[in-house]
């Protein structure tokens, strides 16, 4: 049997393997102290239109680790919703989005911005997901149109009925939502027509290979037109280059995210992008 796994037991004790093993169980083990011990914060990127002007911004977790650092949500998230965990984080995340869309209400540089919150598939499928999103706008008071809840495509597979009736409910009272990594799923556009969604978001390995892989170009361009016709926004994710802005502009895409524009950080640095610090030779 193991001839069929590796063929060599010396792939028993692969050494890189080994040690990947231990990270994850070294992490699985510190994630409720990194709930405890507030190591988990939240970095904002901004989302930008044509002008660079921004228009709000996505809220990506993240995890300073007391040994290891800054460690990317793609490592730990999926050990968060193994173990449940996800749910409260989650559930944290979200309050604090409304609680930093609250704040921005207050000051008329930022009053007009939306955040967009990734939301994971245990915590959509919660029986009282709705409630909870309901229940956090109303004890934040703030304006849910200025709320959008982004969704995988394989969350959204998982149980169209359902999903579309979630959605709508959400809807219902304003939240918009949008469809994160668009392209990358295995599901039948068919099914794009009957969802309740305000935007496409282009997946990043597309915007990636734009001046790269004709096929992706090509890809990025039906997806623009696709979203066109079906009267919702398109953004594109991972922008890096100007190249790679200006095909997205000339095929019609209007919203974009990446670091040509800005890296993830956190909200005092983002907020420094939206209004530009006056030069100090003004004041003198
Ligand atoms: P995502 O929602 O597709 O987020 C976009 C990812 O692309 C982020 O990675 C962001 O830092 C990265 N990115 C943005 N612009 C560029 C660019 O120009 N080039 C490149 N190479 N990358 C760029 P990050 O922050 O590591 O997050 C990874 C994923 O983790 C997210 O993908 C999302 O699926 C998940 N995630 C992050 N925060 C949360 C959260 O609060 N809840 C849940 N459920 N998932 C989250
Ligand atoms: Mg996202
Ligand atoms: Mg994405
Ligand atoms: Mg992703």
């Amino acid at each position: 049997q193991a001839k069929s796994v590796g063929g060599n037991n010396q792939y028993f004790y692969n050494p890189a393997l080994q040690a990947a093993l231990e990270i994850r169980t070294e992490l699985g083990r510190d994630l409720h102290s990194a709930i405890s011990g507030h190591q988990l914060s939240l970095y904002y990127q901004a989302q930008v239109d044509n002008k660079r002007q921004v228009l709000g911004a996505e809220v990506l977790l993240r995890w300073q680790h007391p040994q290891r650092g800054l460690i990317s949500p793609l490592l730990f998230i999926p050990l968060t919703e193994e173990k449940g965990v996800i749910i409260d984080i989650g559930h944290w995340v979200l309050e604090s989005a409304c609680m930093q869309l609250k704040a921005w209400e207050a000051d008329p540089r930022f009053s007009a911005l939306k955040i967009a919150v990734n939301v994971s598939a245990r915590q959509f499928y919660q029986v009282d997901f709705v409630e909870q999103v309901i229940c956090i706008l109303r004890n934040t008071a703030v304006d849910p149109h200025k709320l959008k809840l982004e969704l995988t495509e394989s969350v959204v597979m998982d149980d169209i009925d359902g999903t579309i009736v979630k959605m709508h409910a959400l809807r219902r009272y304003g939240v918009s939502f949008s469809l994160d990594d668009f392209g990358t799923g295995y599901s039948s556009l068919s099914y794009l027509t009957q969802l309740p969604v305000d935007q496409l978001k282009i997946d990043q390995s597309f915007v990636h290979n734009i001046g790269v892989k004709h096929s992706d170009a090509i890809i990025v361009q039906t997806i623009i037109g696709m979203a066109d016709n079906l009267g919702m926004e398109v953004l594109a994710e991972g922008v890096e280059t100007e190249a790679q802005r200006l095909f997205l502009e000339q095929h019609g895409c209007r919203h974009y995210q990446g670091f040509l524009f800005c890296r993830p950080a956190p909200i005092a640095e983002l907020e420094t992008l939206v209004i530009p610090a006056p030069a100090a030779h003004i004041i003198i």
